[in-house]
């Protein structure tokens, strides 16, 4: 894949000042998304064709449903169903056959159910997306003074877009100037942490039976924060 800048994004990104970068874009891009297919672009009969061919996996066919426009997405399942039944009517045969299914029979059968629920075109879109973007941090912090500053007063990314953004850094910079982003996006995260940790330290503590202060807004916040950096905010986990 040939990635694209897209620092427009990125840089709005960086500004609202998220927990996790990438879980902030995502979790904008994955709105974007569930608009887009339940918006009239629908109704072209390209991307009715595909919808009809791969739908989408059960978060973000659980996301169309709770965006409020019934008739788009009665219209979108009723034809996709209809593939759904064709696919299982032929499933039904390999599997009940007088003997039952030979064991390679039965697995690929099971390999394509599972195909069918996990594939999806709003998950593709998004891992698109979201593949330059996180190539526009790794160029911006690479190329750009004014970015880098910013980039090392952010917090770094959660642990689930932590392999992620690398990877995508490790394919489009140069060994040298990886290992310099690498560096710094470690740095960011442990420091992220440690002041996470800390907070949980003080919250726990105010638990104990020695403990005199009230509980803060700020120790409350202590768990939600450490699980956004553990796990991410958004929950496709892209
Ligand atoms: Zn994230
Ligand atoms: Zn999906």
């Amino acid at each position: 894949m040939k990635y694209e800048l897209e620092t427009i994004p990125v840089w709005e990104a960086y500004e609202a000042d998220a927990a996790c970068p990438l879980c902030f874009l995502a979790e904008r891009l994955e709105k974007q998304y569930v608009k887009f297919y339940l918006g009239d672009s629908v109704m072209t009969p390209e991307i009715r064709v595909k919808v009809n061919r791969r739908g989408f996996c059960p978060h973000h066919w659980r996301a169309l449903l709770g965006a409020g426009n019934k008739l788009g997405l009665a219209l979108m399942a009723g034809t996709y169903i209809e593939t759904v039944r064709e696919t299982l009517a032929s499933e039904q045969k390999k599997l009940t056959g007088r003997k039952g299914p030979t064991a390679k029979v039965f697995e690929s059968s099971q390999a394509t159910m599972i195909a069918r629920t996990d594939d999806c075109l709003i998950c593709e879109r998004l891992q698109y997306t979201l593949s330059n973007y996180a190539y526009t941090v790794a160029r911006l912090f690479t190329d750009d003074a004014t970015f880098r500053q910013r980039f090392q007063e952010s917090r770094g990314f959660c642990l689930t877009h932590l392999p992620f953004a690398l990877r995508v850094g490790r394919k489009t910079l140069s060994g040298a100037e990886f290992s310099r982003y690498a560096d710094t996006v470690f740095g960011i995260i442990d420091h992220d942490l440690a002041a996470v940790h800390e907070d949980l330290a003080q919250f726990t503590g105010q638990f104990d039976y020695r403990a005199t202060g009230p509980v803060t807004e700020a120790m409350k916040a202590a768990t939600p924060r450490a699980v956004a950096k553990l796990a991410g905010t958004n929950p496709t986990g892209h």
